[in-house]
């Protein structure tokens, strides 16, 4: 078959992979000037590492089939993801755990960490909102000093203005476990995610900088298969209205120092702050090498059509539109296939985004 990829993200990129191999023929389009949708990273070399330009991207899974598809393409280091939360003049461990704990309340054991929490609850079987419920699972003192502010500043709503389903568990760990991921393996790419993203498109003719919306009509005439990984409202030119998203925006520094936080992530929860986390790089490639170093500052931000989509607002109203888009999409028939993070108005992590284009990929050959 002729096949035309939109979108040389990582779930493009590994249908290019797997279809190439199966004797198809692919090409693949891509709006951006480069490859790699927001996986991209590239060499920083002045403080010799990569930079994840579209915010930290740490590969977890607890899938051996899908740690072992990805490393078929690179070599992955040993980094854990450990962040670490600043909050006025202090620092925490973070997810929750006991060092936490004994942080925040001075609790030694994990006995004592559950009684001092327990007696922080604030009971509530029914919560109205998502403050409501953060009060009754973990208590006033550290719903303020972790979840509070951090998430007016990422959705640019008070929790008490949202949903108690937003947020579905808050894992309190009563071990002195920091690592943010519980899957059996994590890393990343020596090399960085680009290289990887290069050798899945090695069979593939790629042309960046052209957007398929702008002559969709005559691309699908002209192809067998079109696998679609764009936004599922800008395939349909918004004609039943817009998909909500939240935005980032990323400030990069370089910095005449050779390790500037010790950690590649620290989340920043106030709400006077105005980034959420700050990133410095070169942790995640386990250097500290250079003399300088590379930080990134993430300030989340309104989303307008045009920018990059980053989180999908998936509350009732957008999944309600989603679906009558989705109903609009299945009309096409097989013609089309819509995939990857946009195109389905998810959030999906990259192991989920490698077991989806598999996962279609096995389809097609069938
Ligand atoms: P994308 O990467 O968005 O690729 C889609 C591509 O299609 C884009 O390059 C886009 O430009 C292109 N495109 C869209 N429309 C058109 C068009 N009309 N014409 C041509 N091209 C088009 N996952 C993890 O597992 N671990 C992490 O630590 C992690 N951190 C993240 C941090 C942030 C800030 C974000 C936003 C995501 C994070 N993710 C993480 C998720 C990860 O980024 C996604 O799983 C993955 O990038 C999705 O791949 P995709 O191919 O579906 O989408």
């Amino acid at each position: 078959m002729n096949i035309l990829i939109v979108g040389a993200g990582l779930y493009g990129s590994i249908c290019a992979y797997e279809l190439g191999r199966q004797g198809h023929t692919c090409k693949v389009i891509e709006k951006r000037e480069h490859i790699g949708g927001n996986v991209f990273t590239r060499y920083e070399e002045a403080a010799d590492c990569h930079e994840h330009v579209y915010g930290a991207h740490i590969f977890h899974t607890n899938s051996e089939k899908i740690w072992n598809y990805v490393r078929q393409f690179a070599d992955f280091n040993h980094y854990v993801n450990r962040v670490k939360v600043a909050h006025g003049d202090a620092l925490y461990s973070f997810p929750i755990n006991l060092l936490t704990l004994y942080q925040v309340f001075g609790t030694r054991t994990p006995e004592a960490a559950r009684e001092r929490l327990a007696a922080e609850l604030v009971a509530n079987d029914n919560p109205a909102n998502m403050e409501e419920f953060c009060l009754s699972a973990i208590g006033p003192t550290l719903y303020t000093l972790f979840i509070e502010g951090y998430t007016a500043k990422q959705w640019g709503r008070h929790p008490r203005d949202m949903p108690a389903a937003a947020v579905k568990r808050l894992p309190v760990r009563f071990t002195f476990d920091d690592n943010y991921f519980n899957d059996r393996y994590q890393g990343i790419p020596v090399g960085g995610y680009t290289a990887i993203i290069e050798k899945m498109l090695e069979r593939a003719e790629v042309e960046t900088g052209v957007d398929f919306n702008a002559d969709r009509d005559a691309w699908m005439r002209a192809y067998d298969l079109v696998i679609y990984t764009g936004a599922l409202d800008a395939f349909f030119d918004y004609r039943l209205g817009t998909l909500e998203y939240r935005s980032l925006r990323f400030e990069r520094e370089i910095l005449p120092v050779r390790d500037f936080q010790g950690n590649a992530v620290i989340n920043y929860t106030e709400q006077s702050v105005p980034w959420t986390r700050v990133i410095e790089h070169k942790h995640f490639d386990l250097s500290l090498k250079a003399d300088k170093t590379l930080v990134t500052r993430e300030y989340p931000a309104a989303w307008e059509r045009g920018q990059i989509e980053y989180y999908p607002v998936n509350n009732d109203t957008n999944d309600g539109l989603y679906q009558r888009y989705r109903a609009l999409a299945d009309a096409l028939g097989h013609k089309v296939h819509f995939g990857g993070r946009l195109a389905e108005y998810r959030y999906y992590d990259m192991h989920q985004i490698v077991g989806a284009a598999l996962a279609f990929c096995s389809r097609v050959s069938a």
